[in-house]
C-alpha cells in the first residue's frame, strides 16, 4: 500500500524538533506513506519550510517530500499590509527553481470564529483576505500550479474566485463544505482532501461529502500537526496516522482499504504533476 499525505505542517517546530521530524518520517514510511506535501503558511517561514524539506529529503529517502509556498488565510490579519500589493510578485520570486515544488498555498479564504465582530472591521479583513487570495490565483493561473486551499464558512466566495477564470486543477483540503459544494468544485476539475474530521463517530457532514466525491477527485491528508484521528486522540497528529483517515473514507464508500489507497495517490500524483519512483 502506497499512501500520499496530500498536506502535512511537518516542518512546524510545534511539530517537532528536526529530530522528530525525522523520526516522524521513518514512521510515515513504516505505516505506507510514500510521499508528503509540506503547506507554507507565511514569507517568513518559506526558507526555513524548504530547509526542513531538504533536510527530510537527505535523511528519509524513501518518503517523496513535496513543497508549497503561499499565505495561510488564518495569519492574513497578522501580517504588515504593504505585504499585500507585491505578493504575487514575491511569491512568484520564491517559487522560481525550486526543486520539488508542486503547488501555490496553503491560501484561501477563513470566515470563522478569528474574524473581527460584524462591522467595518470585519469587512476590510475578508476584503484583505480576498486580496490575498487573488494573489495566489494570479500565481497558480499564470505558472500553471495547483493551488492548495483552505476554506472555512467561506465556500460561495471561494467558488466565485475559482471559476471567474480558468484555473488550474487545485486542492480543497480538510474539506469542510457540502455535498453541492463539492459537486460544483469537482465540476469544475478540482480535487477534494479529508483528514481527521471524517474518522469522529456520527461527523455527518465530512462522510456525506466523502460519500459524494467522485472517485477521481478524492484525496486524503494528515493536517499535521493538527487534526489528530479520533481513536489516536490526545497524540500529536503525525503522517503515519493517514491510514485511519484511509480506513474512514473506505468504511464510508463501501469499498476496500487497498482502493481507497490506490485511487488517491494516483490522483495527488495526477494533480500535483509528480510521479513516485
Ligand atoms: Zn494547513
Amino acid at each position: 500500500m502506497r499512501l500520499f499525505d496530500t498536506h502535512a505542517h511537518i516542518d512546524l517546530p510545534r511539530f517537532g524538533t528536526p529530530a522528530e521530524q525525522r523520526s516522524a518520517g521513518f514512521r510515515a514510511r513504516s505505516a505506507g506513506i510514500a510521499a508528503i506535501l509540506i503547506p507554507g503558511i507565511e514569507p517568513g517561514t518559506w526558507s526555513a519550510l524548504l530547509g526542513a524539506a531538504n533536510a527530510l529529503r537527505a535523511n528519509v529517502p524513501d518518503v517523496c517530500f513535496h513543497t508549497a509556498l503561499g499565505v495561510h488565510p488564518q495569519v492574513v490579519g497578522d501580517l504588515p499590509a504593504k505585504i499585500d500589493q507585491d505578493l504575487a510578485q514575491r511569491l512568484s520570486v520564491a517559487i522560481d527553481g525550486v526543486a520539488g515544488l508542486v503547488a501555490i498555498g496553503e491560501c484561501g479564504l477563513d470566515f470563522g470564529r478569528d474574524l473581527p465582530p460584524p462591522g467595518p472591521a470585519r469587512e476590510a479583513a475578508r476584503a484583505r483576505q480576498l486580496a490575498v487570495l487573488d494573489a495566489h490565483l494570479e500565481v497558480a493561473r499564470r505558472t500553471g500550479l495547483p493551488l492548495l486551499l483552505h476554506c472555512v464558512r467561506a465556500h460561495a466566495a471561494l467558488l466565485e474566485r475559482l471559476l471567474a477564470a480558468p484555473t488550474p486543477p487545485s486542492i480543497l483540503h480538510s474539506f469542510s463544505g457540502s455535498p453541492e459544494v463539492a459537486d460544483a468544485l469537482c465540476r469544475a476539475g478540482h480535487y477534494i482532501s479529508f483528514a481527521g474530521a471524517l474518522t469522529i463517530p456520527g461527523a455527518r457532514r465530512p462522510r456525506a461529502a466523502a460519500a459524494a466525491v467522485p472517485e477521481a477527485r478524492l484525496l486524503v491528508e494528515t493536517d499535521s500537526p493538527d487534526q489528530t484521528p479520533f481513536a489516536r486522540r490526545p497524540e500529536r497528529n503525525e503522517p503515519a496516522f493517514l491510514v485511519d483517515v484511509v480506513a474512514a473514507l473506505a468504511e464510508v464508500r463501501g469499498c476496500p482499504v487497498e482502493a481507497i489507497a490506490e485511487v488517491t495517490t494516483a490522483n495527488a500524483c495526477r494533480v500535483l504533476g509528480v510521479q513516485l519512483p
